[in-house]
């Protein structure tokens, strides 16, 4: 018999599609490593585990423990996945701009979730990093993940994700391609890739409202940079330890409407029922497309499922509120 011995060794080797009709403009071969076929239907899964079994190993998670996160949702709903497997607790701090399908799933696999405002600095109190913090002080025997910070967020990516695609496609790959967060995806899948062949190249997609592109052009943290926006999962207001600027080639900023479009498009055009930053993720990598040449493999990462936002880029009367369809 073939059989997983729990939901957690299903975790990573996902497939890698070919996209068709978006790319049409494009000379190269583009295609998706298309991450929702993990269990929690996100790339999380992976830094997730990795982090959870790092802190066992390390003695900082320990049995009965309490697990805390900060999370936009899919960190939360892989370690949420690796709590109830391994016999932990999971709480989860979550900024009130995420959608409420992504609390309802979290709840679902047995979090307790704390929303927290996102219209506040990170050191404001009431922020989801200063809240996820302080519970992890006030609990007894809970450790505090901290995903951006945390070192087996890229080594996740480097151990499992980027060797999948270096294999997948026979060492082919000329430029990878993929939404910046945390920062762990790109790392990780970034540094293995360079390390297989330095000619790879690695983009990420920024946000407008986000620091990322300006730091990695300028050197400078520019506080102008950073305003409230709808893309969700990618962009940041702080520069996480996991971003390794090094491996990363350049930026490429896309607009809320775009990637709220190009989402709509995945699923409508190429049967890609995917989340926002994969929308953000496709539309930037046409916007790179004088990068591109012909015989390019160009692989592009998409990170979550469209279900966790059937309320907001995949409902049309959210999209005529926000002025994104006529
Ligand atoms: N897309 C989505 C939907 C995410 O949840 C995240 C994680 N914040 C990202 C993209 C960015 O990935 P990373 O944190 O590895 O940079």
């Amino acid at each position: 018999m073939e059989y997983a011995k729990n939901i957690l060794e299903t975790i990573g080797k996902t497939p890698l599609v070919k996209l068709n009709k978006l790319t049409t403009e494009l000379p190269c071969l583009v295609l998706a490593k298309y991450e929702t076929f993990n269990p929690g239907n996100s790339v999380k899964d992976r830094m997730a585990l990795q982090m959870v079994e790092d802190a066992e190993e390390l003695g900082i998670l320990k049995p009965g423990g309490t697990i805390i996160e900060g999370t936009s949702g899919n960190t939360g709903m892989g370690l949420a996945l690796a709590a109830v497997v391994k016999g932990y607790k999971m709480i989860c701090v979550i900024s009130d701009k995420q959608s409420k399908e992504k609390v309802d799933i979290l709840k679902a696999v047995g979090s307790e979730v704390h929303v927290c405002p996102t219209d506040v600095a990170p050191e404001d109190p009431r922020s989801y990093y200063s809240t996820a913090k302080r519970l992890a002080t006030e609990i007894p025997n809970s450790w505090y993940v901290n995903q951006y910070d945390n070192p087996s967020n890229c080594k996740a990516h480097f151990l499992s994700t980027g060797p999948e695609i270096w294999e997948q496609t026979e060492g082919k790959i000329t430029h990878f391609v993929v939404g910046v967060g945390t920062g762990g995806t790109i790392s990780g899948v970034g540094s293995y890739l360079k390390m297989k062949n330095p000619n790879v190249k690695v983009w990420g997609i920024d946000t407008y409202g986000s620091v990322f592109k300006k730091y990695h052009e300028t050197g400078i943290f520019d506080e102008n940079e950073i305003y409230p926006y709808v893309t969700e999962g990618i962009g940041e207001d702080i520069l996480p330890k996991n971003v390794r600027f090094e491996v990363i080639d350049g930026f490429t900023k896309v607009t809320d409407k775009d990637a709220a479009i190009y989402t709509q498009k995945l699923a409508k055009e190429e049967g890609m029922f995917l989340g926002n930053s994969a929308g953000a993720a496709i539309k930037g990598l046409l916007q790179l497309k004088e990068e591109f040449g012909e015989n390019d493999v160009v692989v592009v990462l998409f990170h979550d499922h469209g279900s966790r936002y059937v309320g907001k880029m995949f409902n049309d009367d959210w999209m005529h509120k926000m002025g994104y369809i006529e």
